[in-house]
């Protein structure tokens, strides 16, 4: 059993106002009926001196208010959130960044410098490179990435001997680098719309969603049992997957009770193509198809439609907002407050990885809407917190992880408020301070299933993250 103590720490209330199953403790101002999500409410509040209890690799109790902690507590100075999910990530996109910022252009353009990255990958130069950039995410605070992973196959489309080796390659990498992951493992069969796969695509595709199922079928089997890891499914976007094909994707989903990912509407020629073949927007189109419910999680959702808000936010779908991506490749501003407001719950990805850090992501989703509107205020501190904690990991199918309380998973963050940028912050604005200007540079410790993963802002597992990030990227482009 190990014990921390936190200075400040970030306590959310669940639907009947207790926060700790042994009612020691109770957040006073809990509103269950502000939980649209079924993930807990988005409220909660900062409580100081909290001792965090953990046996197993779970929480087993939170206590405030203790001013004499036990001597083998382990003290964890700063604010301390539950783990952050970074629920939309393409690890190798990292290898992009700085790179693409050199050219004008769109998505569209950008596409093509990604798929040069892609050529180059094989399951030892893509595991040492997502253990570098799942060691970035560790110190950036998150405790769980989801990977939307779609670069199945040898650079020609040909299987490898294990026709799975680029997704164990991924699970060893974020294995090492000591966070969960789960791992979105992606129907990708389609170049567009009634539009064959180009070369650099080829390797995506399992040729039918039968042989897709296949493949992630044994997937799952070889996971069945870890602590740590999770196998979804993701349909890549309606242009990758063609109509006859989405059925078997949304049954197999259905039939384990995976997550269901989903690229949704990030460009307005997606929608437009969509519309002049099918007559649908891909939200009525994946709504027509039953691939719409609270296990599926929208990926940008940037150009909608109110029936697309309403369609969404009635079934509970998710929403998952990228927008350091979205604003990097001149997407759009997506309707985020709106498609909350109608029932979507929100939750945060880096995506491309222009940046990671999800603090960034959870600010903007808030600072985008005061650019647009010329209004402050649309969301809540606490709104963001819980998009990038509680409703992060239900997205990623760990519904019970991404709260401080007894019973949850030990994943939680420690963000220094000794900083620059956060020196002089009031315990009662932690939250706020933290959302609106603390950077992934403030994360000072992270644990995962009770154990540092980062401690002292030093990754405990990976040495010189910054030297493997620049040999994994290095050998990509040499
Ligand atoms: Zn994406």
């Amino acid at each position: 059993m190990t014990k921390f103590w936190c200075d400040l720490a970030w306590i959310s209330a669940d639907g009947n106002g207790k926060n700790s199953a042994d009612g020691r403790h109770a957040a006073e101002d809990a509103n269950a009926a502000d939980d649209k999500s079924g993930a807990g409410t988005e409220r909660g509040e900062v409580k100081s001196k909290v001792l965090i209890e953990t046996a197993g690799g779970q929480i087993s109790a939170v206590t405030c208010g203790v001013k004499n902690p036990p001597q083998e507590a382990v003290h964890l100075a700063g604010f301390t959130v539950p783990g952050l999910a970074n629920v939309h990530s393409h690890a190798f996109h990292r290898a992009l960044r700085g790179r693409t910022q050199v050219e004008q252009g769109t998505f569209w353009t950008w596409r093509e410098s990604m798929y040069a990255a892609a050529a180059h990958l094989d399951p030892d130069s893509y595991r040492d490179l997502a253990t570098a950039v799942f060691a970035e995410m560790a110190l950036a605070g998150v405790t769980a990435v989801g990977e939307f992973h779609y670069l199945h196959h040898s650079p020609k489309g040909g299987l490898y001997q294990d026709p799975n080796a680029m997704g164990h390659a991924l699970a060893a990498a974020a294995e090492a680098a000591g966070i969960r992951i789960t791992l979105l493992d992606t129907c990708y069969l389609a170049g567009g719309f009634d539009t064959e796969l180009n070369d650099a695509q080829r390797r995506f595709s399992d040729g039918d969603a039968a042989r897709w199922a296949e493949r992630v079928e044994a997937l799952r089997k070889a996971y069945a049992d870890s602590d740590t890891v999770r196998i979804g499914a993701a349909v890549h976007s309606v242009r990758a997957v063609p109509v006859d094909q989405l059925p078997p994707v949304v049954a197999f989903a259905a039939e384990h009770e995976l997550p269901l990912h989903v690229h949704l509407s990030e460009q307005r020629a997606e929608n437009d193509a969509c519309l002049s073949r099918h007559h649908k927007t891909p939200t009525e189109l994946l709504h027509a198809h039953g691939a719409l419910g609270p296990r599926t999680t929208a990926v940008h959702a940037t150009h909608l439609s109110q029936m697309d808000i309403d369609l969404l936010g009635t079934s509970a779908t998710a929403v998952c907002m990228c927008p350091t991506t979205e604003r990097d490749l001149a997407d759009g501003i997506g309707p985020a407050r709106a498609a909350h407001l109608a029932g979507s719950p929100i939750n945060l990805g880096s995506d491309s990885h222009a940046v990671i850090d999800l603090f960034e992501e959870a600010r903007a989703v808030e600072l985008d809407e005061r650019l647009r509107t010329e209004r402050r205020g649309h969301w809540r501190a606490e709104e963001l917190l819980h998009a990038a904690t509680t409703a992060g990991h239900t997205a990623l199918g760990w519904p019970a992880a991404g709260r401080l309380r007894p019973g949850a998973p030990a994943d939680f963050t420690t963000i220094a408020t000794d900083t620059v940028r956060l020196a002089g912050i009031q315990p009662a604005h932690a939250a706020e301070s933290v959302v609106f200007a603390a950077t992934a540079a403030d994360v000072r410790h992270v644990v995962v299933n009770g154990r540092f993963t980062v401690r002292d802002h030093r990754h405990e597992l990976v040495e010189d993250v910054p030297g493997k990030l620049a040999a994994a990227i290095g050998a990509i482009f040499k």
